[in-house]
């Protein structure tokens, strides 16, 4: 990949490489404080970049084989410098400079050029990758101090004000915080977070159900209000309760027939869900991958009988899955209505088992899904190109 930027950009001076990311446990809990469990994937957004003097930042994209131009000084007006609209993608970019700003940064004129293997939209965060990719890019060109922490919340704010995204902290974070062969244990409350390494001979395997989020960002923002509207029902009786994440299992058991069935059904999943996300850990860290696998099956049961966010085609790429030698768990992941799977696969069987899951899943549905066997991978970093 970085051979073709570089051919296609020679004067560039440096290259970012920023992953995609995919969510093993913790699924729908990090806009109620909750706890997740993501890792960075070895499949990256890169950008080949170098300094411009103009104030003006000149963007390619390859994979969208499209270019936009905005001026570093004027972005609120979302507009290149003729007055005409940035097209969609540009947002990504220049909110991310729109937020450094807002941070008292200064981001510099640049060309940059985009070549990317994490598939667009499919929930594998490309968004956050593109976003993450160029605040590293401006951080190197100004050398500034800034955790890697703050650098992940500039580009929650870019895509939740400027572009108009509502998403939580997660993506960003783990594009950031990746570490090589490890998942990330996030508090998205306390914002602390560890890494836990995957026991070796275990690999992830990702399918792509490749249908349309047509009904995501809808359906996203419906559930979003219904853990509000539970959280609302449960301080009428335990007023300082703050989130859902304060609740215990044991608690909920409790608030059954104080609501209305379906919100309760959504609460119910967050709150199980982040007491997976704690369990989930220990059985890492006793290299109990039979024990992990479990709990994201039961994960998925939950993500599709209460928190409602499964299609058939995911169901059936998960009980493929599931039924498959060498599997030890799979689950849908990310928000839903579409995206992908994800599958904890014995190392030795992970070529069996994509070959397999797609030629199943085919026979199944009629679709092709495009399966991807990935290692947990370090985060957005910068290097000089030679
Ligand atoms: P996801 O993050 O799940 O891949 P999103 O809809 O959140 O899906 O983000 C996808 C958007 O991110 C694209 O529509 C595009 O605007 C931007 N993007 C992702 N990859 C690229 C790329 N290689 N070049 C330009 N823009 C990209
Ligand atoms: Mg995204």
């Amino acid at each position: 990949m970085i051979d073709r930027l570089v051919e296609a950009f020679p004067r560039a001076e440096w290259v970012v490489t920023a992953p995609g990311r995919v969510n093993l446990l913790g699924e729908h809990v990090d806009y109620n404080d909750g706890l997740v469990l993501p890792t960075a994937i070895d499949r990256y957004v890169l950008i080949a970049f170098s300094a411009r003097d103009d104030g003006l930042v000149h963007i390619r994209s390859l994979d969208l084989n499209q270019s936009a131009c905005f001026p570093i000084n004027a972005l609120v007006a979302k507009q290149d410098g003729d007055g005409k609209d940035l097209p969609h993608w540009a947002l990504y970019p220049a909110g991310v400079a729109w937020s450094l700003k807002k941070e008292g940064f200064n981001p510099a004129g640049m060309d940059a050029m985009i070549h990317s293997n994490v598939p667009i939209g499919a929930g594998l965060s490309s968004s956050a990758a593109v976003e993450l990719a160029f605040a590293a890019a401006w951080q190197k060109m100004g050398d500034w101090k800034i955790d890697r922490m703050r650098l992940a919340q500039c580009c929650q704010r870019a895509e939740n004000a400027y572009v108009g995204v509502q998403c939580g902290l997660m993506d960003q974070f783990a594009c950031a915080h990746g570490v090589a062969r490890h998942a990330l244990f996030f508090d998205t409350r306390s914002l602390s977070w560890q890494p836990i390494p995957i026991p070796p001979g275990t690999s992830i395997v990702i399918a792509d159900s490749t249908i349309e989020r047509s009904l995501a960002a809808s359906a996203y923002n419906q559930r979003r209000e219904e853990c509000q509207l539970a959280l609302k029902y449960v301080q009428e009786i335990v007023p300082d309760v703050r989130s859902l994440r304060d609740l215990s299992v044991k608690d909920i058991m409790t608030l059954k027939g104080k609501m209305p069935k379906t919100i309760y059904h959504r609460m119910r999943h967050v709150v199980e869900e982040i007491e997976r996300v704690r369990q989930g850990c220990q059985r890492l860290f006793s290299d109990d991958v039979a024990g992990f696998g479990r709990l994201m099956n039961a994960g998925h049961v939950s993500l599709r009988d209460l928190f409602a966010v499964s299609i058939p085609e995911l169901d059936t790429l998960v009980e493929i899955g599931q039924n498959m030698p060498g599997c030890f768990g799979a689950r849908m992941t990310g928000a839903g209505f579409g995206g992908c799977t994800v599958n904890l696969v014995e190392t030795r069987a992970a070529k069996a088992f994509a070959q397999q899951l797609r030629a199943e899943y085919r026979k199944r549905t009629d679709v092709d899904a495009s399966v991807y066997i990935c290692k947990a991978s370090r985060g957005v970093h910068v290097e000089p190109i030679q």
